[in-house]
Parts: structure tokens; sequence; C-alpha cells
């Protein structure tokens, strides 16, 4: 038997191709029948050749839920039957910082995000292989949605990371650099922890209009150290939250920021030879945060706050595809076209 698969062949070729259907990995593996995956900007570093892959043909995506199939015989907490959201990173499963959901910490240094390459394929596919099954998944808590589901694999917890790297408080200013998906679910985020005002940087029109609806101070790109030096009084926001991963916005954004303030980068950008401008922070003796969302860790603070409806990630979600228009939802998606700022797939069609 055979599954269908969104498979990665290179620099902006993704094409749906038949795979075999997966089998649980090992013994504490198990195997999901997809219910629906999303495409994320970090598919579009894979989609532009910004990452190295050792190899093509693989299944793309990290954030998706479904149906649990199959599991492995050391699988305890789940079994045939549950509907369960998987997280898009994953460690060894083994290890105490994995147990505890702090995958990027793997001991083993097994941290691995699913669909970059051949050895975790992704879940943009109507199946999908889970190593680790009792760490990586969670049942689909009551009251969330699947979309809602779907955004809990992979940005709002990035999103939630970025803000509480931010160490954003009561009063302050924080400015959002990129409103992405990413971005706009770090405004919303950030205004968990009481900020006075969230500045939201970008240069599409509408994603600034998406901003100020949730109550951010909208400002474009081109002119964002003129107004955000502007708007705090020439000193700076307090924090400054990074959700592009460009050479250029990690340059603003440590610009941007107040002396003493912190800088919180979510975006990713894989430049070894990256201009970091040491005695701009050297003298303002700031914190530079970066890293990959620990997504597992961030579940028991998230889910109460979306069961409660203090969050609604569920509006990014502007296309629903069928897998099999895949192709074409990657081109959606990268060019920016038709108002896109999220896409979710259905595998079953
Ligand atoms: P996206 O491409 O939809 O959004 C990027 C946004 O940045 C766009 O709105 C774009 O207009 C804006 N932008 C580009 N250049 C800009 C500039 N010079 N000034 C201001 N805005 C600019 O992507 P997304 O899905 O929102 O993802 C954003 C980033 O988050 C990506 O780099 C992605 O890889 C990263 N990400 C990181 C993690 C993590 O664990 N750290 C997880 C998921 C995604
Ligand atoms: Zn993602
Ligand atoms: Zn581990």
């Amino acid at each position: 038997v055979t599954i269908r698969a969104l498979t990665f062949h290179g620099k902006g070729d993704v094409r749906v191709e038949s795979r075999p259907d997966p089998t649980p990995p090992d013994q504490d593996g198990a195997v999901l029948r997809v219910e629906r995956a999303a495409i994320c900007g970090s598919d579009l570093h894979l989609y532009h050749g910004d990452l190295p892959v050792p190899e093509t043909g693989f299944a793309v995506g990290h954030e998706f839920v479904g149906e649990v199939v199959e599991v492995g015989s050391a699988v305890r907490d789940f079994r045939a039957g549950d509907r369960v959201l998987c997280a898009g990173v994953i460690g060894c499963g083994a290890c105490a910082p994995c147990r505890g959901g702090h995958v990027v910490r793997c001991e083993r240094r097994q941290t691995r995000v699913f669909g970059m390459s051949g050895a975790l394929p992704g879940g943009q596919a109507e199946a999908v292989a889970v190593p680790g099954a009792d760490h990586a998944l969670r049942r689909i808590p009551e009251g969330v949605s699947v979309e809602q589901a779907v955004l809990l694999t992979d940005i709002l917890p990035t999103a939630f990371y970025g803000a509480k790297g931010a160490e954003i408080r009561p009063g302050q200013t924080v400015a959002v650099i990129g409103l992405g998906p990413v971005g706009l679910l770090a405004v919303e985020c950030a205004q968990l922890f009481g900020p006075a005002r969230v500045l939201a940087i970008d240069r599409i029109p509408e994603r600034l209009a998406r901003a100020k609806a949730l109550g951010a101070v909208p400002v474009h790109a081109d002119r964002a150290a003129e107004t955000v030096q502007g708007l705090t009084g020439g000193v700076g926001p307090d924090s400054v939250i990074e959700a592009v991963g460009a050479d250029a916005t990690i340059q603003l954004a440590l610009q941007l920021v107040r002396v003493a303030g912190v800088v919180s980068v979510i975006g990713v950008n894989m430049n070894f030879a990256f201009p970091f401008p040491m005695p701009l922070a050297l003298m303002k003796d700031l914190t530079f945060r970066i890293g990959i969302c620990p997504v597992p860790e961030l579940w028991d603070e998230l889910v109460p706050l979306v069961q409660a409806g203090r969050l609604h990630p569920e509006n990014v979600f502007t296309h629903r595809l069928a897998l099999s228009e895949g192709s074409e939802a990657y081109r959606i998606f990268d060019e920016k076209r038709d108002g896109v700022l999220k896409v979710l797939l259905d595998p079953s069609r």
C-alpha cells in the first residue's frame, strides 16, 4: 500500500508523490493518519534552498495533527484511534531534558525537525511515522479545535517562546519585527505579559492592518528605525522580538532595542558569517536570545490559554487547500499572493 506525500526535489520544487505506507519506526514509535497539516515559514527556508539537505525526495512538513493508527509495543500513553497533535521538533525522548519537554537540550544531541531529511519524513502527507510517540504526541485537548491544535505543533509555542524570551514587564514597549503568522502570534503572546505598547513592523499592508486589529501600533518597515525612535522618545523599545530571520532584521533588532534591553530572535537564520555588531551589543549591555522552540515544554502553559479564549491563533489561517494542491500552496505562500498568511492542507483530498 502507498500514501500520497508532498516531497522535496530541490529549490522551488515540491510535488505530490506516492510513498510506502509508513510503519512505526521502532517499538517506541507510532503512525498517524494525518488529518490536517500546515505550511510554515521554516518550510520556505527549505523551499528556497537555504538549508543543507543530505538528499531529496523526502516528505516535507513539521506541523500536523491526526489519528493514531498504529503504535509500537513500548508505547504506553497512546493507542489506535487517539486524535493527537505532534511536536514539530523532537529529541531522543529518553534523556532527562527530553522527558521534561526540553527537546532542544537533548543530551544525546538528537534534536530533529520533521520533514527536513529522509531520516525523519514529514507530515504534509496522508500518513507519518513518529518516533518516541509518548513524548512527541499529545491528545488534542478538550475545547481545542483541529486548527488550533495544528498551531500548537510549532508556531504558537514559537511565538510564546519568543515573547517569554523578551522578558516583557507590565507597562513596557515591545517591538515585533516581521508579521507573518509567527510574528502576528508573537504580537498576541507579547500582550499576555502586559506591555503598554507593541510596535509591529512589516511592509505588507494587510499584515500591518492585522497587527493593528490585535491592538498593536503598525510601523512600516521602510521607516522602522525613525518611527520607533520617535515613538519611544529616542530611547528604543525595552525588548524586540525578531520573527523574520533575515540578516537585516536581526541587525534592526539590535539597533532598535534600548540600552539594557532584550533581543529575542525566533526567525531562522542559517548565515555562518552573520556580521554581528559587537561594539553595539557591548555598549548597550543587552541580552541576545536565540533558539529553536522546545515545543512540548510550552504545551502546559499554552493549552489553558487557548481553551480559555485568551489566544485565538486560528485566525492566521487564510487558505485551506487539498494536499493534491500542495505545489500551488507552496507557491501562493512563498509569493505571499492572494492575501495569504498561513496555509492549511487536507491530506484526505
Ligand atoms: P513568513 O515568511 O510568512 O513571515 C515573514 C514576515 O517577515 C513577512 O510578513 C515579511 O513581509 C516580513 N519581512 C521580511 N523582510 C522584512 C523586513 N526587512 N522588515 C520587516 N518585515 C520583513 O514566515 P513565518 O511563517 O511567519 O515565519 C517567520 C520566521 O520564523 C521564519 O524564519 C521561520 O523559519 C521562523 N520559525 C522559527 C521557529 C523556531 O523554533 N525558532 C519555528 C517556526 C518558525
Ligand atoms: Zn513550523
Ligand atoms: Zn534527549
